[in-house]
């Protein structure tokens, strides 16, 4: 407020000097003197003029200006919780891995740019037994504890998804088939390793079964996840945790 009536009084004061330049400078060219009553008005008309029009002016641009800034805050925090909607859209919620409509999605825009890879399909052993007998809370954390450990094992660029229930799929980008082997076996030993305690304090042993198949640059989406799947299922026929490709 200080700063728009400061600003209001140097406009008076710039206006009233103004108004006696243009006065003093015009009024003896007409053949008139600035004196008595007319130099009085020469003061007053300007001051009372510019001083509301110019504090409603300053005190309405000050007002603008703090909308304006107001504007821009919630269009940060807007463009802040769009990003987070849009990260919490295409994740799942227990693991934080990728749910099933963008991993599809993200598949099929690798094969559309010509690239190669393995792709995984992971399925936990007799997990229905362990919610029956340890309870469905230790059942989400056996389930939270395989997504982050998909995710720490994976590499920069590969996709690792939760497709539903204890479902997984990865897809190692550009990998060899050597690779994707190696992949496999490695996260199969490490969901071994996992050191799940149930509320007893009993170590629950997990497994994990894999189907792989090599996907060919502009292998179908639907198709490479199919044949991992017909793989995962010999995996499971072959007596479990275990990896077919
Ligand atoms: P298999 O070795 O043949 O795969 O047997 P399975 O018991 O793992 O397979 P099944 O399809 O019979 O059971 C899957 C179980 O996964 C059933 C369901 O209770 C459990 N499950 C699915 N989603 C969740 C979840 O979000 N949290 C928990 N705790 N359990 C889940
Ligand atoms: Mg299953
Ligand atoms: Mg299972």
């Amino acid at each position: 407020m200080y700063k728009i009536l400061g600003k209001t009084l140097l406009v008076a004061v710039l206006s009233t000097l103004a108004s006696l330049l243009i006065s003093f400078a015009f009024v003896p060219l007409m053949g008139g003197e600035v004196a008595g009553a007319g130099l009085v008005m020469t003061i007053v008309c300007p001051i009372v003029i510019s001083i509301p029009a110019s504090f409603v002016h300053f005190y309405l641009a000050e007002k603008l200006r703090s909308a304006n800034t107001a504007l821009a805050a919630a269009k940060d925090e807007l463009s802040v919780a769009y990003a987070r909607l849009q990260h919490q859209a295409q994740r799942d919620a227990l693991t934080g891995l990728l749910n099933r409509a963008t991993f599809m999605a993200e598949l099929a825009a690798r094969s559309d740019a010509g690239i190669h890879g393995g792709l995984l399909f992971l399925d936990l052993d007799h997990f229905k037994s362990v919610n029956d007998r340890f309870g469905h809370a230790t059942g989400d954390e056996a389930l939270a504890r395989v997504g982050g450990l998909l995710s720490e094992l994976a590499l920069e660029g590969d996709l690792v998804g939760r497709l539903g229930g204890e479902e997984f799929a990865i897809f190692l980008h550009a990998a060899s088939t050597e690779r994707m082997l190696d992949h496999a076996q490695t996260i199969r030993e490490a969901v071994e390793a996992i050191d799940l305690i149930a509320p007893s304090g009993q170590r629950i042993p997990l497994g994990i079964s894999i189907g792989a198949f090599h996907c060919a640059p502009r292998f179908d989406p639907a198709e490479a996840l199919a044949a991992s799947d017909r793989n995962l299922y010999r995996a499971k026929s072959a007596g479990r945790n275990t990896v077919v490709a």
